[in-house]
C-alpha cells in the first residue's frame, strides 16, 4: 500500500472518523520525491538511530524505518496511534511514543530509546510550534548529529541566515552557534494534504563539533540572545537591561558595551555571534 497516496490516507482517516487537525499543524506529506529527498539528505544507514517528531500517518516513518537501525517517533494526537500501529506493523524497529515533544526531556528520551550509534532528527514539523521545537533541540542538546526538517519557507530563511542578515532573528544566532545550516529543497504547497497556504523548505542543520565562539554559560548566552530580540525596535541596551532573567543593571551593561567598543545605541540584530558571546561572558564574570 502506498502511504503517500492522497486517497489512501484520506480513506484511512475517514474509516476511523479522523479529521486533519489544523491546530496541530497536520499537513501530511504526499509527494514521493520529497519524501525520498528527506531520507537521502538525512544520510541514514543501518547504524543510525532516528528521532521523528510528528509521524502523522507514518509516510515518512516507514521510509526512515526501512533505512535506520531504530526510529523513535513522538506523536501528540491520540487518534493517529491506531493508524500508525497499522501502517508500521511491518517494522520491528519503530517505537511510537505518545506525547507532546515540548514536555519530554530529550536527554532521557535519547538514553531510553537509543543504545548506541549516532542519532539524527528527521521531521516534517508542525508549523505552529517550529521555533520552540528547534530551540528546545539546540538548548537541551541531547547529542544529535543532524536535523533534517521541513519548515515554512520564511522560517527556513531565518534558520539558514547568517547573523546580521536581514532575515535573521534570535534563532539564527542559536542555530549558528550549534550547527551548520543549509537548504535542501523548496517544497510547493501541493506536496501536502491538506494543501497549506504557504511554501515550505527542507533544511539540514549539522551539529558542529565545537562551537565557533567560547561561552562560559550556554544557557545564559541563549537567554541573552532571546532578550535582545524581544523588542525589535528597542536598542540592545534597553531590551537587555529590562530583562528580569538576565538581571543586569543598565549602567553595568553600558560599561560592558563601552569596554567592548560597542555602541550603546546598537540593536540586537547588528551584533555578531562573537559580540554576543563577549557580552554574555562579561555579565557572568561581573556576577561571579
Ligand atoms: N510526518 C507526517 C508527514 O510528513 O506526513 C506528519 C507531519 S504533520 C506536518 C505534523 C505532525 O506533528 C502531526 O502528525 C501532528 O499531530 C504532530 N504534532 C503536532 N504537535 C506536536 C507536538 N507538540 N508533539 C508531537 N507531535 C506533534
Amino acid at each position: 500500500m502506498k502511504l503517500n497516496n492522497r486517497n489512501v490516507i484520506k480513506g484511512q482517516m475517514n474509516e476511523r472518523g479522523l479529521k486533519f487537525n489544523k491546530a496541530l499543524g497536520q499537513n501530511f506529506l504526499i509527494d514521493d520525491s520529497i519524501l525520498d529527498k528527506i531520507v537521502e539528505a538525512s544520510e541514514i544507514d543501518a547504524d543510525t538511530n532516528v528521532l521523528e517528531i510528528g509521524p502523522g500517518a507514518g509516510a515518512l516513518t516507514c521510509r526512515l524505518a526501512a533505512a535506520a537501525k531504530k526510529v523513535a517517533a513522538v506523536e501528540i494526537d491520540t487518534g493517529l496511534l491506531p493508524l500508525l500501529g497499522e501502517n508500521l506493523s511491518g517494522f520491528d524497529n519503530v517505537n511510537i511514543i505518545h506525547g507532546d515533544i515540548m514536555d519530554l526531556s530529550l536527554k532521557e528520551l535519547f538514553e531510553n530509546e537509543f543504545e548506541s550509534g549516532p542519532v539524527k532528527v528527521v521531521a516534517n514539523l508542525p508549523y505552529y510550534i517550529t521555533t520552540p521545537i528547534v530551540m528546545k533541540l539546540l538548548e537541551e542538546n541531547p547529542g544529535f548529529e543532524s536535523l533534517v526538517i521541513m519548515v515554512q519557507k520564511e522560517v527556513a530563511q531565518r534558520l539558514t541566515a547568517h547573523p546580521g542578515d536581514k532575515n535573521c532573528g534570535a534563532i539564527t544566532y542559536s542555530v549558528n552557534f550549534c550547527c551548520e545550516a543549509e537548504t535542501v529543497i523548496d517544497v510547493p504547497p501541493e506536496a501536502f494534504m491538506p494543501v497549506p497556504k504557504v511554501w515550505s523548505s527542507v533544511i539540514k542543520l549539522t551539529a558542529r563539533q565545537k562551537p565557533p565562539v567560547d561561552v562560559i554559560d550556554e544557557q545564559h548566552f541563549f537567554t541573552l540572545i532571546k532578550a535582545a530580540f524581544l523588542m525589535r525596535r528597542k536598542t540592545f541596551l534597553n531590551c537587555v537591561s529590562q530583562n528580569e532573567v538576565i538581571n543586569v543593571k543598565k549602567e553595568t551593561l553600558r560599561e560592558i558595551l563601552r569596554e567592548l567598543h560597542i555602541s550603546e545605541n546598537i540593536r540586537g540584530e547588528a551584533l555578531s555571534l562573537v559580540q554576543f558571546s563577549q557580552i554574555s561572558n562579561a555579565i557572568i564574570k561581573r556576577n561571579l
